[in-house]
């Protein structure tokens, strides 16, 4: 843990409450980022949150360089697979094509293309649910794998972040990009038809100042996109406080329907819909947990193919039962029609 005076002890940022019960402990990931930490549950609503945690200030000595690498690479890696850029693109550029259905077809290419595609999905998230292309804020857009989907489907796109590796990746694209936290910038007033806050509100220090910034920029009937890790997961409650999402001390808040929708409408907006999906980001974490376990059983290569099969049933079977280990919320600002 750092030291003294780089951490501090917080309410909840939901309800305001001032007490909490120890909800476990935790040790740093990777463990050489240091020393054990604790989660809390608020007496008061209920949220679970890092207290004490690293100030704003000190929170980036906990932010590893390879960090934004490592996420992009997050899921290809799990597979060993690292197709080449023009793949990649051309993958993207499908992905955006299938989800505003002008792909058309019926061969069984055309079917196995879908299951790829359904793949990716998962790992780019979702798309804006209309046809219309307009101007997107990517609040936290890491390496800007956002803002290349959306600005292939012809949006207009403007990434927020803090992590300078990041925002040199998405600058060398061609982004623009603001750097610093979301609240703290001068961001016009209804300008944006999206905002996109992906895995992202349980980083950040002021989570209610950051949706209210988003709910300020966003024109009257634009359209908040938001997922976070979902704490309830029975995969979090089977791993315990080694669940991928624990990842302290640098996810400060772990979000419930509950806690978040309740986040949501008292920082300005109406809640359309909030589900969860399987295969987030902790379905490489998964797959090297299960592998590893099969390769006790049979060779390496068989037990990473059986593991990819085991993960998917595994996350296919929490996402049918609407318990999914990520949590996805549209809502609109209130007040619009
Ligand atoms: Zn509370």
């Amino acid at each position: 843990m750092g030291s003294v005076n780089q951490l501090e002890q917080v309410p909840c940022s939901l309800c305001g409450a001032e007490r909490a019960a120890l909800e476990c402990l935790t040790v740093a990931h990777p463990p050489s980022s240091g020393g054990e930490w604790r989660l809390v549950r608020c007496e008061g609503c209920g949220l679970v949150y890092l207290n004490p945690r690293p100030t704003e200030q000190a929170i980036a000595e906990f932010y590893p360089s390879e960090y934004y690498e490592n996420s992009e690479a997050l899921m290809l890696a799990a597979t060993r697979w690292r197709p080449w850029p023009g793949l990649r693109k051309w993958v993207k550029r499908r992905l955006a094509e299938e989800h505003y259905r002008t792909l058309s077809g019926r061969s069984a290419s055309e079917r196995v293309l879908r299951r790829v595609l359904s793949l990716w999905k998962v790992r780019w998230g979702a798309l804006p649910p209309r046809n219309r292309p307009g101007r997107m804020l990517d609040i936290g857009c890491g390496t800007g794998y956002y803002l290349e989907l959306l600005r292939d489907a012809g949006w207009e796109v403007v990434g927020t972040e803090i992590g300078d590796g990041a925002i040199a990746i998405c600058r060398s694209k061609g982004f623009e990009v603001l750097k610093g936290q979301a609240d703290q910038l001068q961001l016009p007033d209804q300008s944006f038809d999206v905002v996109h806050i992906a895995q992202v509100l349980e980083h950040v220090h002021r989570p209610r100042a950051i949706l209210e910034t988003a709910c300020r920029v966003l024109r009257p009937d634009g359209l908040l996109l938001l997922d976070v890790p979902n704490y309830e997961a029975p995969l979090r409650r089977l791993f315990g406080p080694s669940w991928f999402s624990v990842e302290a001390p640098r996810h400060l808040y772990h979000f419930s329907a509950l806690t978040l929708r309740r986040l949501l409408e008292t920082s300005g907006f109406a809640v359309d819909r909030l589900y969860t999906r399987a295969l987030s980001q902790g379905a490489g974490r998964h797959l090297e947990v299960t592998s590893q376990m099969l390769r006790r059983a049979m060779p390496e290569g068989e037990a990473l193919s059986r593991g990819v099969e085991v993960t998917a049933q595994l996350n296919a079977l929490a996402e049918q039962m609407g318990c999914g280990d990520t949590l996805y919320v549209e809502a609109h600002p209130r007040g619009a029609a």
